[in-house]
């Protein structure tokens, strides 16, 4: 008698209920004449781990498309399907993508409107978000579970903090470096394109999401085992320092304070 494979969450490793695609299938848009469907990745997942379950799905996507630097399949994805779940859910979906908004309506030639949203992303459930669809790459990739913690800077969300400014700069421009020989896949690429580096001596690796062409996302494989504290303290010590702190690198001077 075969053994049937036991299929495991790619989240948490417990028993899978179901298949989860990475990243939502959602994104992806069908009412553009245009196939952005081609080869879409499931991995297999409990019920809490199930973006659908918990509606994280469309409230990334309500935080993706349309937003400004997407390109023009976000942009149409938002006036079509975004705005229409966004009506359905009576305002609901885009208070929970967006706090403190502010809308402005503009007049087009034609006497029709347009309105532009702006607001405060909900960091912390985007970085939930992008962290979970970096873990159902992993597993797709690695076919297990990734072990530790997945950092996420979220590039095209601009940070106040001058020192987090350079030290991401710094950082994502190691991670590019990492990745700048590693193959880019997605079959859809105005859509979505990934990337995960190798795994080093640590079991750390790095990856990058690119949502609608413009909209980045750097992500950071930290294992259960590795001791993060080396890998924060330079930021963290540089924040109690008065003077002026740099970290210079291939020609670059990062300040860091
Ligand atoms: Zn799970």
């Amino acid at each position: 008698m075969a053994n049937k494979k036991v299929e495991t969450c790619y989240a948490c490793d417990e028993i899978a209920s179901s298949k989860e695609h990475v990243p939502p299938k959602c994104l992806f848009p069908t009412e553009l004449g245009v196939n952005y469907r081609k080869g879409l990745i499931t991995v297999p997942s409990c019920d809490l781990h199930n973006g659908k379950k918990s509606d994280d799905d469309e409230f990334l996507l309500a935080s993706l498309a349309g937003i400004i630097g997407c390109n023009n399949v976000g942009l149409l994805h938002k006036f079509t399907k975004v705005n229409r779940a966004i009506r359905r859910s009576g305002g609901r979906l885009l208070d929970k993508a967006l706090k403190e908004q502010n809308v402005k309506l503009y007049d087009l030639p034609n006497g029709g409107k347009f309105d532009v949203t702006w607001g405060k992303p909900d960091l912390k459930r985007l970085h939930e978000c992008f962290s979970l669809i970096g873990r159902g790459l992993y597993k797709h990739k690695y076919e297990r579970a990734f072990n530790g913690t997945v950092n996420c800077e979220v590039l095209y969300v601009p940070t106040n903090n001058r020192g987090w400014k350079g030290y991401r700069e710094f950082v994502v421009s190691e991670m590019a470096n990492e990745l700048s020989n590693i193959k880019v896949e997605g079959q859809n690429p105005d859509v979505f394109q990934w990337v995960l580096g190798p795994e080093d001596f640590s079991g750390a690796s790095c990856g990058r999401l690119i949502f609608y062409g413009n909209l980045v996302v750097y992500l950071a494989f930290i294992p259960q085992l590795f001791d993060a504290e080396n890998h924060k303290s330079l930021f963290n010590i540089a924040q109690s320092i008065t003077k002026s702190v740099y970290i210079q690198k291939d020609g670059q001077r990062y300040r860091i304070n």
